[in-house]
């Protein structure tokens, strides 16, 4: 398979397309991002790397961060964490608050805003130092001491973020958030403000496409059955509510965020990532959908 070829006529073919969504615009940081920015990476189990437009300019990774958290978190404390976040696809925003009363503060699953507090406050439980330690694991999986929260997209978030306060404090009230929700929101914020780009990403994310052992040192992150639990996360929670539509165009398991990032995983082939910070109305960057959409049907590789 020519990756090259294939990333390269796809990338010109959707760079072409009229630009279609609108930028988030939450906080002034996401806001002001240039909308005609278009970045590939593809790395491959073997280390292979491909790239193509601005793949190597770091932008806002967003909630592809809950994936993170959550792998620290699993390996941390196994499946005691099921006891704290669900494993259902939500079909509701990924900041609503409507199904937690009815659900007693067990958020659906651990990539919704709910979900991925929960996960904060069972680091901070486990970790001396949950923010750097944190951190420490990301940078880790990329071989990137570069890796950094922004201060300046986490100060935003947490001065735009009063559904998140909201979220965090209904879950608290439920006993389901541990420590002060406060402290709790201030991890979360930090979490969002990771800036990567999609080569650094691409890497960093292939653990997921190896068992759970990353492809450069062998270093074990998660065993097979934990590796194989959250691609099935990813793949029936990872795009919103719009989860089964990606599932259903595009065949990967995945994990989106609004900075218009994407990763999704090949097991045993490859980690893919794309960047446009155009979003639909459920949040998803249109042309990454429509890239990896082409991508697997051009390819004819999908886990399907
Ligand atoms: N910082 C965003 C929020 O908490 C993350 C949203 C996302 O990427 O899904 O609202």
């Amino acid at each position: 398979m020519d990756y090259q070829f294939v990333i390269n006529s796809l990338y010109d073919k959707v760079s072409n397309e009229p630009l279609q969504g609108a930028v988030a615009n939450y906080i002034p940081e996401l806001a002001k991002v240039n909308p005609k920015y278009f970045g590939v990476a593809l790395t491959l189990t073997d280390n292979t790397a491909f790239a193509i437009g601005n793949a190597d300019i770091k932008f806002s990774i967003q909630s592809i961060a809950k994936v993170f958290s959550l792998a620290l978190a699993y390996s941390l404390i196994g499946d005691e964490i099921w006891q704290r976040v669900n494993v259902e696809p939500s079909g509701t925003s990924f900041n609503s608050l409507v199904q937690l009363e009815a659900d007693l503060g067990l958020p659906r699953n651990p990539f919704v805003n709910g979900g991925a507090l929960v996960i904060c406050d069972i680091l901070m439980c486990q970790l001396e130092d949950a923010k750097s330690q944190l951190l420490t694991f990301i940078r880790n999986l990329s071989d990137n001491p570069l890796i950094e929260y922004s201060p300046n997209i986490a100060a935003s978030e947490k001065t735009n973020g009063f559904r998140n306060i909201a979220l965090c404090n209904f879950i608290k009230s439920f006993g389901n958030i541990k420590n002060h929700p406060n402290d709790v929101l201030d991890l979360y914020f930090d979490l969002c403000s990771i800036e990567m780009s999609c080569s650094e990403l691409s890497k960093s994310f292939l653990f997921l496409a190896n068992n759970g052992c990353k492809t450069t040192d062998g270093l074990k992150i998660l065993n097979y059955s934990q590796t194989k639990r959250i691609n099935a996360i990813m793949q029936t929670c990872g795009f919103y509510d719009e989860s089964g539509e990606f599932t259903f165009k595009v065949g990967l398991p995945g994990k989106s965020g609004v900075g218009g990032g994407i990763v999704a995983i090949h097991p045993n082939l490859y980690s893919i990532v794309t960047w446009s910070p155009l979003l639909n109305e459920k949040g998803n960057s249109v042309k990454g959908i429509h890239f990896l959409e082409q991508f697997t049907t051009e390819t004819q590789y999908s886990i399907f």
